[in-house]
C-alpha cells in the first residue's frame, strides 16, 4: 500500500494547484483522478481560450453565503498572486475588460504550463482512481478506489469539483465524500446554463443571435439582469445574456418551484420605444406585409416569426410588447450544459484560513466542490487556483 502525507482528489483546476503548492513546502503528496487524463476541464474552459483569472476578485463578484471564505483566500492569494504563479511556469498572460487569458489565447498552453510543474516536482498522479471511500486509518486516513485500492494519508484535500459537465469528470462524488465525512451540502443547482422557455418564437427564430437586454423577474421583482448576446435555439435561449443571469433563474427554479420564474427581454435595445413606434405606423402607413413591418429593426427570421404581433394594430402597444417580451422559464438545460454548480459543501463549515474542515480534522476542500460560485468572466478558476493553492499550502508536511 502507497503512503503519503496527504492525498488529493481531482485533478482539475484546483487539486493541481493544491499538488503544486504542497510539494513545492516538501509535502509528499498523491493526486488521484478518476478519467484518464488531467485537467479535462480545464481544456475546455473558455471555448478554448480559459479565461482563467480576473483582475478584480471582490467577494462581490461570489456568492453571499461564500463572501468569508473568498475574502480570506483572496486575501492570502489573490489576482497578482494568481498571475505570478502563472507567470512562474513560464505562462504569458493578457487581461481584456479585467479578464485574464493565455496569450496563446489556448487553454491547452494553461495545461501544459502545470502539466511541466507537476512533473518537475514529481508529484506522482494516480489516473482512473475514482475514490469512492475515505476511511479512518492508523496514519489519519485510507483514500480508497472503486476498484479498492488504498492510499494511507495524514491528511486529504477534497477537489473533486461540482456536478456540472459530468464528461469532464465532475460527477457530484465528491459531495458524497464531504457528507460522508459529516458536511452539509447546499444543494447544487446548474448555473451558467441556458434555459429553456415555451414560447413558438424561440422555436421558429432558431439559431438567430441578437444583442438583447434580459431581465429576470420572480414574482415580479428583478432578482437579475444583464445585456449582451442572446440566442435563440429549439428549447429557449442560450447566448451570454442568459448565462450571465442564469444562476438566479436556475436557484429559484429548483428552491422555490412554487414561485413563477419568467424573463423580460428588449430584443430592440438599440432604439427607445416611441422612436420604435413611429418606425413601425410608417412601415404600416407604407403598406408593408405584416412579415415585413419590423424588418428594418429585427433579423428577418425574428420579423417574420413575429407578423402575428403586427395585427394587434397599435405601433405604440406593438413597440411596447417589443422592448418587454415576456417568456416563461419551465426548465435549465440541466448539468450537461452548465458550466458552474451553485450549491456545495457549505461555507461555513470550513476554516476560511486554511480550508480544513470544521466537522473532521485532516480533510481540507478547494475549488468548485465548495459552495462557492463567481460571476462568468475567470472568477470560477480564480477560486480554483487560489483556494487550491491556499489547501495546499495549509495541509500538514
Ligand atoms: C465548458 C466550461 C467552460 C468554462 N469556462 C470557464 C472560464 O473560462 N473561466 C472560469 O473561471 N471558469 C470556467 N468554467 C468553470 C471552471 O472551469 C470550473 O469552475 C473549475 O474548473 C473548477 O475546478 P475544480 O478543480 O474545482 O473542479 P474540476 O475542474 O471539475 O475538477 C475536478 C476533478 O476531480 C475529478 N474527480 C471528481 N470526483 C472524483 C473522485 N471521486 N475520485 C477521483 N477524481 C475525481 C474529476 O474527474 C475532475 O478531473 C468553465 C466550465 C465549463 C464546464
Amino acid at each position: 500500500m502507497q503512503e503519503f502525507s496527504t492525498a488529493i482528489v481531482g485533478a482539475g483546476a484546483a487539486g493541481l494547484a493544491a499538488a503544486i503548492s504542497a510539494k513545492r513546502r516538501g509535502t509528499s503528496c498523491v493526486v488521484c483522478e478518476r478519467l484518464p487524463k488531467i485537467g479535462k476541464k480545464i481544456l475546455a474552459s473558455g471555448n478554448g481560450r480559459c479565461n482563467l483569472s480576473n483582475e478584480d476578485l471582490s467577494a462581490g463578484n461570489y456568492n453571499e453565503g461564500s463572501k468569508g471564505l473568498v475574502t480570506s483566500v483572496f486575501g492570502k492569494f489573490g489576482s497578482s498572486a494568481i498571475k505570478d504563479f502563472f507567470h512562474g511556469l513560464g505562462l504569458e498572460l493578457v487581461s481584456e475588460d479585467n479578464r485574464i487569458f493565455p496569450a496563446t489565447n489556448q487553454s491547452s498552453s494553461v495545461l501544459k504550463a502545470l502539466e511541466l510543474e507537476i512533473e518537475k516536482l514529481e508529484v506522482p498522479i494516480e489516473l482512473g482512481f475514482t475514490v469512492e471511500r475515505i476511511e479512518s486509518g492508523n496514519k489519519g486516513f485510507f483514500v480508497v478506489s472503486a476498484s479498492g485500492k488504498r492510499i494511507s494519508c495524514s491528511s486529504v484535500v477534497i477537489t473533486g469539483g461540482g456536478n456540472s459537465y459530468p464528461a469532464l469528470g465532475s460527477d457530484g462524488s465528491a459531495y458524497k465524500l464531504a457528507s460522508s465525512l459529516g458536511h452539509t451540502i447546499v444543494p447544487p443547482v446548474p448555473s451558467a446554463v441556458p434555459l429553456m422557455v415555451k414560447d413558438p418564437l424561440c422555436h421558429l427564430a432558431q439559431g438567430q443571435r441578437i444583442e438583447a437586454k434580459v431581465k429576470a423577474m420572480i414574482s415580479k421583482e428583478v432578482v437579475a439582469q444583464s445585456c449582451g448576446d442572446l440566442m435563440f435555439t429549439k428549447y429557449g435561449f442560450s447566448g451570454t445574456a442568459i448565462l450571465d443571469i442564469s444562476r438566479n433563474v436556475s436557484i429559484a427554479l429548483n428552491r422555490q418551484p412554487s414561485k413563477s420564474v419568467y424573463l423580460e427581454v428588449d430584443i430592440v435595445p438599440f432604439i427607445g420605444e416611441d422612436e420604435l413606434a413611429s418606425n413601425i405606423e410608417r412601415a404600416a402607413r407604407d403598406g408593408r406585409p405584416h412579415e415585413d413591418v419590423l424588418a428594418g429593426v429585427l433579423p428577418l427570421k425574428i420579423s417574420a416569426a413575429l407578423k402575428w404581433l403586427i395585427s394587434v394594430g397599435n405601433p405604440a402597444i406593438i413597440a411596447k410588447k417589443l422592448k418587454s417580451m415576456r417568456f416563461e422559464v419551465i426548465g435549465t438545460r440541466g448539468w450537461n450544459e452548465a458550466e458552474f454548480t451553485a450549491g456545495g459543501v457549505d461555507a461555513l463549515e470550513v476554516d476560511p484560513v486554511t480550508l480544513g474542515s470544521k466537522i473532521k480534522k485532516g480533510i481540507y476542500f478547494a475549488g468548485e466542490v465548495l459552495d462557492v460560485d463567481g460571476r462568468r468572466g475567470g472568477y470560477n478558476l480564480a477560486w480554483a487556483w487560489a483556494s487550491g493553492f491556499v489547501a495546499g499550502t495549509a495541509v500538514p508536511r
